[in-house]
């Protein structure tokens, strides 16, 4: 489980990791003959490569102070909200203690996460049930967490293969952009991408998987500006072949 201590650890390994996957050779092209999964598993393969050590970004030292963090990273970096939480986890220490505390003093601790009101109000009503119901304990199934305030699947699926190592694919924007654009699903919606990604890939996998694609979209393949070039999954991806062809000296 992620600890304080290893923080300065994993922030200068995230940049060596970022500076090896613009300089590793490209990954081998499999064969026209060769299915989706894969296609998947070397694109699997590639990544574990690029990103060995990969691991979830936000800091945690237990189930519910994750389900905390990953509610307050809705549209926020996980550095932002890396530096709210130890306040936050040190004010209100249970599930308890958070859900008697002020609304207002929790709205202020979050607020440089931005949407604070709703976020406070979520983390607020997830903490008294799981006071309430769950024993102080966050549940580790995807069908309680799915009745926690703020928790969708994405957020289930990061809990479950973080903290409590039950595999699964959160689909996130980065997830969805490269899944699309390496071909691996045509879906929009990030449920089906989810469902289509488990039936590629093995499912000790899965929640690996999602990590390195997370890397690989921060560090590579933006959104806005994908370096396909120096891209080390340039063969194996469709969308950068199409962009990349015809470039050159
Ligand atoms: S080749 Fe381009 S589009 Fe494909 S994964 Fe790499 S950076 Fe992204």
């Amino acid at each position: 489980m992620p600890r304080a201590s290893g923080r300065k650890t994993a922030v200068a390994g995230a940049t060596k990791r970022a500076a090896a996957a613009r300089r590793t050779r490209p990954a081998a092209r499999p064969s026209g003959a060769q299915g989706p999964r894969l296609r998947a598993r070397a694109i699997a393969r590639a990544l574990k490569r690029l990103y060995p050590e990969t691991r979830i970004a936000l800091h945690f030292g237990d189930p519910f102070q994750l389900y905390l963090a990953t509610v307050l990273s809705a549209q926020c970096t996980d550095v932002m909200v890396n530096r709210v939480t130890p306040e936050l986890f040190a004010r209100y220490p249970s599930p308890a203690a958070l859900a008697a505390a002020p609304r207002e003093s929790i709205e202020a601790l979050i607020r440089p996460t931005g949407f604070f009101r709703n976020k406070a109000k979520s983390i607020q009503e997830g903490a008294r049930r799981v006071a309430e119901v769950y024993g102080g304990q966050l549940p580790g199934t995807m069908d309680e967490l799915l009745t926690v305030a703020g928790v969708g699947r994405k957020t289930a699926n990061v809990i479950l293969g973080n903290a409590f190592g039950v595999p699964g694919i959160p689909v996130d924007t980065h997830v969805q952009r490269l899944t699309q654009r390496l071909g691996l699903t045509r879906e929009q919606d990030p449920v089906k991408i989810e469902f289509e990604l488990m039936a590629l890939l093995p499912r000790r996998e899965w929640t690996d998987f999602s990590h390195r694609l997370i890397d690989h979209g921060r560090a590579v393949c933006q959104a806005r500006k994908p370096r396909c070039a120096e891209c080390a999954l340039l063969a194996l991806c469709p969308a950068g072949r199409k962009s990349t062809r015809g470039a050159g000296p």
